[in-house]
């Protein structure tokens, strides 16, 4: 059977439970798993690219069930770098309706850059299906408590990160 290489693009400002919740379902499907933390111009980040690539890395790194899994930074368009890595998909999370028409525009500029490349969406398990990096953040700089919806690297990075911030 062919190798399938997959990709799992995002922002990843922070990764959540959620995203590792998609990337190991894609696991159990694809033979092969990228996750590409892309630079996305479009959001201002919290965290910076270099910071979000090995925050990525680090929590990919400890869990026993991503091994294998490999995390790269990605700068241009998703579509050249999944050609350069010979993917055959791309798979992202769809987590409620409000999710789709961004997925839908986004899935059909992509086909028209390379038809070659299929989308694949896959939903989260409920419980994380009202998880996103924004709400970790916004719950974060109000004082909530966010260990039940990242991974503890993530916590002890926005540890330092805020923590750095507040004494600016
Ligand atoms: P982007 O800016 O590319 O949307 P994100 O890091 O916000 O990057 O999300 C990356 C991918 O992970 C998207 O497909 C998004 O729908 C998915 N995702 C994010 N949070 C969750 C979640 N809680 N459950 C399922 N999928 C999620």
């Amino acid at each position: 059977m062919n190798e399938i290489v997959a990709i799992v693009p995002g922002t990843f400002d922070p990764v959540t439970n959620g995203h590792l919740d998609i990337i190991k379902r894609a696991k159990r499907i694809f033979n092969h798993i990228i996750v590409a933390v892309a630079v996305n111009a479009g959001k201002t980040p919290l965290f910076s690219f270099n910071e979000r690539v090995e925050i990525t890395k680090g929590v990919v790194k400890s869990d026993i069930e991503l091994r294998d899994v490999t995390v790269e930074g990605v700068k241009g368009l998703l579509i050249d770098f999944a050609k350069k890595r010979k993917a055959k998909v791309i798979v992202r999370g769809l987590r409620a309706v409000s999710d789709f028409e961004y997925e839908l525009q986004m899935a059909f500029m992509n086909r028209r850059l390379n038809e070659e490349i299929e989308m694949i969406y896959l939903m989260p398990y409920i419980k994380y299906s009202f998880l996103s990096s924004s709400i970790i953040k916004d719950v974060y700089l109000n004082g909530g408590d966010i260990s039940n919806f990242v991974p503890d690297l993530v916590v002890k990075a926005m540890n330092k990160k805020i923590g750095r911030r507040s004494t600016q």
